[in-house]
C-alpha cells in the first residue's frame, strides 16, 4: 500500500502547483481570479486598475453599469470583479488579444484600452448576471444568439449595425424579447 502513496502524491503536488502554473501561463483570463499578480491594484473588492490616476473614471463606470443592468436586466449580486486595463499590455496580459473586453464566468471581467464606455461595461456585466442567474456551465450551452444578443440589444451598445455575427444574434434576441418581456426573460432563457 505505501508503495502506491509517492506516485499519488507526486500526481497531486502535480494538480497542485503545475496546473494552476500552467492555467495561468495558457489561460490568461484565470489571471482575474489575481489580477494583483499580474500587476494591476484592486481599489476594492470589485475594481482593479492598471493605472490608478484613471481610478475616479473606473469607478463611475463602473456604478453606472450596475445600476443600469439592475434596472434593465437583473440585480447584479456578489462581487462583480471588473478590472480596466488603460494599457494594450495590461489587455494582453489577460489575454484579451483583438477583444475589446471579456468576462470570465463569474469570476471577473476585463476592460481593454478602447473599451472604457459605459455599454461596454454594461455588455460584460450582462455576461456575469447570466453566470449569475443561469449558472456558468449551462450558460456554455446557450445559443449564441441568447448570451451576446441579450449582451449587445440590452447594453444599448449604439453601434449599427455590428460585425456579423453579432448584428444578427442581437436582432434575434430582441425579436424573441419582444415576445418574452422582461418579466419572463430568465425564466424562458433557461428553456433555451
Ligand atoms: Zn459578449
Amino acid at each position: 500500500m505505501s508503495l502506491k502513496r509517492p506516485p499519488i502524491k507526486r500526481l497531486a503536488l502535480l494538480l497542485v502547483t503545475v496546473v494552476p502554473a500552467l492555467a495561468w501561463a495558457v489561460v490568461k483570463p484565470v489571471r482575474v481570479v489575481w489580477p494583483e499578480f499580474a500587476g494591476v491594484t484592486c481599489v476594492s473588492e470589485t475594481i482593479c486598475v492598471d493605472d490608478p490616476s484613471q481610478v475616479q473614471q473606473a469607478q463611475a463606470l463602473y456604478s453606472e453599469a450596475v445600476a443600469f443592468v439592475s434596472r434593465d436586466v437583473a440585480a447584479v449580486e456578489g462581487a462583480a470583479r471588473v478590472i480596466f486595463c488603460a494599457t494594450q499590455a495590461c489587455a494582453d496580459g489577460f489575454g484579451l488579444g483583438a477583444r475589446s473586453a471579456v468576462t470570465v464566468g463569474t469570476l471577473g471581467s476585463v476592460i481593454g484600452p478602447k473599451a472604457w464606455k459605459p455599454f461596454y461595461v454594461r455588455h460584460e456585466l450582462i455576461h456575469y448576471v447570466q453566470g449569475k442567474t443561469l449558472g456558468v456551465i449551462p450558460l456554455l450551452m446557450k445559443p449564441a444568439w441568447f448570451v451576446e444578443g441579450m449582451a449587445y440589444g440590452l447594453s444599448q451598445d449604439p453601434r449599427r449595425p455590428l460585425a456579423e455575427p453579432f448584428e444578427s444574434q442581437r436582432a434575434k434576441f430582441i425579436a424573441w424579447y419582444k415576445g418574452v418581456g422582461k418579466e419572463q426573460l430568465w425564466f424562458e432563457g433557461h428553456k433555451l
